[in-house]
């Protein structure tokens, strides 16, 4: 009998890819270069299923239903082209290759043009939702060739999450590299959400001497509205979680490590112009936590405020946090959603943010109710151009914006470090300013570089430049 589908890679993620394509009808073919993986596969989680193995990737072709679906989950980087070159001169044209691990978007670009131009049809997928998601319903981000979709979105929504009314969380993003871009802010915006939560934390224990079950309480409590998320739920879990009867947290060390699509996020933020300054702040704080030992020596050296013990203002300032918290997430989704609108103009993708907004209600590391909010309002106004102009974030942004100063301002006086939420702030400032101090920096510019100025009084796109000096 002829296979469905194939998967090459069977690590965690390709294993628990096969196991949910198996439960969901699909006949899949699994093959791994170390042979001895897939024998263990065969004899392990897929005993007694209809999942068949290959020792070869000539064995593993010879068993699949034309036009063939390869779905690829190796280490990402090179091993994927490696196995595209020996896959391809065993393919015939019109067969579908599809790469669903984390690929940096500009690889996945390459390859949809690569593939197509030798016949053959690519699929970049971002997958999104970690082992468990792979395995009961991942959020899944397919980009690339168009014609491919047809081929695989049957199986893809089938294995996918689902929201509460049943609906896939996968969609066809757009073309090329797109799928994978979306992937990509997918984890900036996680970098986001969880460095948002780790500061609401430090000024909790830090300033208000909150001890772990009250701030698990509030946590709980924000989970019920419109916090309400994945990342809030499993923090609150975190922070009752013991071990040997002492708290876990309370003995982690405070050493951030990352895999670098957060740092990708912010990368391309820079390329593309766009002023994401909360992902890029939370990419720097876990560079910062990862200086460990120069933080240890310089907290015995470097002056701070005065100490304050706010925790007579808890209940007040528990508030404005989540308010801090809820605005400052406002913001880190509108620079996102920025990114992903200068991509689709810069690459043709025509990316519906509705659809995005979405694809990660479910199955991904930042579901959250939040989105059902931003999926509303792209659907009421296709063109928005930022969230943030969103009557419903309007609304919100207004009635949280004086506990978020409040609370910032506190932060600054006390000397707790909060980048992301202040940087949201501050994005939130100068995006609401008329009038910002750039027509100086242009004077500065004009003066030492002679970069020439536009004038508030002449045609746009028309240039001066002065003699600063009077001399020349
Ligand atoms: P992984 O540790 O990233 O990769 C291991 C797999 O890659 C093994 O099957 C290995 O085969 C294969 N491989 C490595 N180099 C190869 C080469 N040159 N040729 C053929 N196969 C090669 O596995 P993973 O954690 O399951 O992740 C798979 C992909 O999904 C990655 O791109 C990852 O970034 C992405 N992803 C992972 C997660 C997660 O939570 N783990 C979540 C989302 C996305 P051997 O057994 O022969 O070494």
């Amino acid at each position: 009998m002829s296979c469905d589908i194939a998967l090459i890679g069977l690590a965690v993620m390709g294993q628990n890819l096969v196991l949910n394509m198996n439960d969901n009808g699909y006949k899949v073919v699994a093959y791994n270069r170390t042979a001895s993986v897939t024998q263990e596969f065969l004899a392990g989680p897929a005993k007694g299923t209809d999942i068949v193995g290959a020792e070869s990737l000539e064995e593993m072709v010879l068993k699949l239903s034309v036009p063939r679906k390869i779905m690829i989950m190796v280490k990402a980087g090179d091993p994927v082209d490696l196995v595209i070159e020996s896959l391809l001169p065993m393919l015939e044209k019109g067969d579908v290759i599809i790469d669903g691990g984390n690929a940096n978007y500009p690889d996945s670009q390459r390859r949809a043009i690569d593939l197509k131009e030798k016949g053959f049809r690519f699929v970049g997928a971002g997958v999104s939702g970690g082992e468990e998601g792979a395995r009961f319903g991942p959020s899944i981000m397919p980009g690339g060739n168009p014609e491919a979709w047809p081929l695989v979105k049957d199986i893809f929504q089938a294995i996918s999450a689902k929201t509460e009314s049943g609906a896939p969380c996968c969609e066809w993003v757009g073309e090329n590299g797109a799928g994978h871009f979306v992937k990509m802010v997918h984890n900036g915006i996680e970098y986001g959400d969880m460095q948002l939560i780790c500061e609401a934390y430090q000024f909790m224990k830090d300033q208000l001497h909150m001890s772990n079950e009250e701030m698990q309480a509030v946590f709980k409590e924000w989970d019920q509205g419109d916090l309400g998320s994945y990342l809030i739920e499993i923090t609150a879990d975190i922070l009752g979680f013991k071990e040997d009867g002492e708290f876990v947290v309370d003995k982690i060390l405070d050493k951030a490590g990352q895999k670098g699509t957060g740092k990708w996020t912010a990368i391309n933020s820079l390329e593309l112009g766009m002023p994401v300054t909360l992902i890029g702040e939370a990419v720097f704080a876990r560079c910062l936590s990862a200086l460990k030992s120069e933080r240890v020596a310089a907290s015995k050296v470097l002056n701070a405020p005065a100490a304050q013990d706010l925790s007579s203002q808890k209940e007040v300032l528990v508030e404005a946090l989540g308010q801090a918290l809820l605005a400052s997430k406002i913001v880190s989704y509108a620079q996102g959603f920025m990114l992903m609108r200068a991509a689709s103009e810069n690459f043709g993708w025509d990316l519906q943010y509705g659809s995005i907004a979405h694809l990660w209600r479910g199955g991904c590391i930042i579901r959250s109710v939040f989105l059902d909010d931003i999926k509303a309002a792209y659907d009421k106004n296709p063109a928005l151009a930022n969230l943030l102009l969103d009557d419903y974030f309007l609304d919100k942004i207004g009635v949280s914006q004086a506990g978020w100063r409040k609370v910032l301002a506190k932060t600054i006086e006390t000397g707790v470090p909060m980048p992301t939420m202040t940087s949201a702030l501050a994005f939130y400032d100068g995006y609401r300013t008329e009038t910002l101090p750039a027509n100086l920096l242009q004077a500065q510019r004009d003066y030492f570089g002679a970069h020439t100025y536009e004038r508030v009084d002449k045609p746009e796109g028309e240039r001066f430049h002065s003699n600063w000096t009077g001399t020349g």
